[in-house]
């Protein structure tokens, strides 16, 4: 069965896209750790970051510094901060979470809530410096 990400990036499920290439995918996570944080995914439905091949690997990680250069300037934060975890979605996601300290980072924090309107006027804002 396709992954909850597949899904999302064929329309399937809704999303807050932020941006697409032919290879690569960015919306907003759900359950955001920050206002801003994106998930970059590959369209290639594979689970763990470092199977990618290395061509799919290069564009993604050039498609995800794309999207952090865009949501630094979207969202004021000290720096993006950079993580893959994947224990809950078996299809390879970088986390890019604006952040101003390492507490930031950490995903056993309270998740913030935004309303639909709020999560769509996120995503086009960072879609508007792309
Ligand atoms: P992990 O696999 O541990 O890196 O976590 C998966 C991330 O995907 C979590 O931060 C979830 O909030 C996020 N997530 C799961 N389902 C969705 C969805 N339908 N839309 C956006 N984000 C999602």
């Amino acid at each position: 069965m396709a992954s909850i990400f597949s899904r999302i990036i064929t329309g399937e499920i809704p999303c807050y896209k932020v941006a697409e290439s032919e290879t690569c995918f960015a919306f907003l996570d759900i359950n955001p750790l920050a206002k801003g944080h994106v998930l970059v995914v590959p369209k290639i439905e594979v689970d763990y970051i470092f199977d990618l091949e290395e061509e799919t690997y290069i564009e993604f990680q050039l498609f995800a510094k794309n999207i952090a250069i865009a949501l630094k300037k979207a969202i004021p934060c000290e720096r993006i901060g950079v993580t893959v975890i994947g224990l809950e979605v078996p299809h390879t996601h970088i986390h890019l979470i604006p952040i101003n300290g390492v507490n930031d980072m950490n995903f056993t924090n309270k998740k913030i809530h935004f309303t639909k309107e709020e999560f769509e006027e996120i995503a086009s804002s960072i879609a508007s410096f792309l």
